[in-house]
């Protein structure tokens, strides 16, 4: 079978909240007063499209590429991840045509953030990409409801060079 012209993937990520860690979302820092619980910085958004994108171009997943017993990853800014992670798959010979993240929060406030999350994404994606971030609440329900924890999807488009 000839090799499809576009694939797609997705992606799944959760970190846990605490008092007094700081929150970055899609490569933004967000005030708030809880943050994540990581190796890295936890910036789930990015966690899940690192996957999305790897999962697109078949290339395994972030955990496998950034093991969490690796000390150079501690306290790792996502951005420099999801860098490496683009780097792969235009290397396996894939252009990204569109991501999309949704990211699952009772709080922090998430839309006053998204217009400096797609500008962050597009300095490392390239501004050809298109770029969709959107934020839900969890209608109060499960760890998401409780603020005890921000989980977010990725899913995206991968056009074969
Ligand atoms: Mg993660």
């Amino acid at each position: 079978m000839a090799k499809i012209p576009f694939t797609t993937g997705i992606g799944y990520d959760v970190h846990r909240l605490e008092k007094g860690l700081p929150c970055r979302l899609c490569g933004v820092d967000i005030p708030f007063e809880k943050g994540f619980v990581a190796h890295s910085d936890g910036d789930v958004a990015l966690h899940a499209l690192c996957d999305a994108l790897l999962g697109a171009s078949n290339l395994g997943d972030i955990g496998h590429l950034f093991p969490p017993s690796d000390p150079q990853f501690k306290g790792v800014n996502s951005l420099i991840l999801l860098k490496v992670v683009a780097e792969k798959v235009q290397e396996a010979g894939f252009d990204i045509g569109n991501v999309d993240i949704v990211i699952i929060a009772e709080r922090p406030k998430i839309a006053p953030h998204l217009g400096a999350m797609k500008e962050t994404l597009a300095s490392i994606l390239g501004e050809e990409v298109q770029i969709s971030i959107k934020a839900t609440t969890n209608e109060k329900l499960g760890f998401a409801g409780r603020e005890e924890g921000i989980a977010s999807f990725a899913t995206c488009l991968l056009v074969r060079q």
